[in-house]
């Protein structure tokens, strides 16, 4: 089992920032994903990859045969399945030293905190703004940090937030949660390919410490015109989730 670890993670290990230390802090760190679509596939497929040693795999949606044009998880012979049943599976052929624990189904205000709580990170992979605000929000009260993304037609979003120390996913985009649901577009399949790996990326470098992450920078790229950019964001004092107005 040794050597295999040694060999299976060699290329992390030789990083000078990860090193074996940083590995087996990896393999102690439990991470949850939530939502297990286009951006929670690779998300998970990197973090497993990777050596995390705990997944949480929170996701309530069957596997439909539209999905399987960008959630590079499954396989055509699993539409109907539980995704989060299917990933489970999956990331345990990619890594058998891998822990989960599978939550088929979504994410919920009265259970959140219980399926977030113990995590070291959460990586919010969710295709719905009043979901991605509710993990925003358990994120906060729990205190744990969340890296959010999101997708749509050929563009891409991410924000890392430090709990009560950096603009949160609300600051942004409190009030949204009422919207009207419209008719998705796109996405482009690669598009949550590289938001997820960069989601992934972000994650480990919190279990980490390591490197300098998107907090208070909302990243923005656009897959059509290859145009990236960061957007500087600061906390919001009438923030829903973080404001301290709401506290006074
Ligand atoms: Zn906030």
């Amino acid at each position: 089992m040794r050597d295999d670890f040694q060999e299976r993670f060699a290329r992390q290990i030789s990083l000078p920032d990860i090193g074996e230390d940083g590995q087996r802090r990896l393999g102690r760190a439990t991470v949850a994903v939530v939502g297990l679509g286009g951006l929670g596939s690779p998300v998970a497929l990197y973090l497993a990859a990777a050596g995390v040693g705990t997944l949480v795999l929170i996701d309530g949606d069957r596997l439909e045969v539209s999905n399987l044009q960008r959630q590079v998880l499954y396989v055509a012979d699993e539409v109907g399945q539980f995704k989060a049943e299917c990933a489970d599976r999956r990331l345990h052929a990619l890594w058998p030293g891998l822990k989960t624990r599978v939550e088929p189904q979504p994410l919920a205000v009265d259970t959140a905190s219980g399926s977030l709580a113990g995590v070291d990170v959460i990586v919010e992979a969710t295709d719905r703004v009043a979901a991605k605000l509710m993990t925003a929000r358990v994120a906060h009260q729990l205190g744990k940090p969340c890296v959010h993304g999101g997708i749509i037609g050929f563009e891409g979003q991410i924000l890392t937030v430090q709990p009560g120390r950096t603009a949160c996913y609300g600051c942004l985009w409190s009030g949204l949660e009422n919207e009207p649901a419209r008719t998705p577009r796109g996405p482009l399949g690669a598009v949550p390919g590289v938001i997820g790996s960069l989601q992934a990326a972000e994650a480990i470098k919190v279990i980490l410490g390591i490197g300098r992450s998107l907090t208070d920078r909302l990243l923005i790229c656009n897959l059509l015109t290859m145009d990236w950019r960061t957007v500087d964001v600061r906390q919001n004092a009438g923030c829903a989730i973080c404001g301290t107005l709401h506290k006074i």
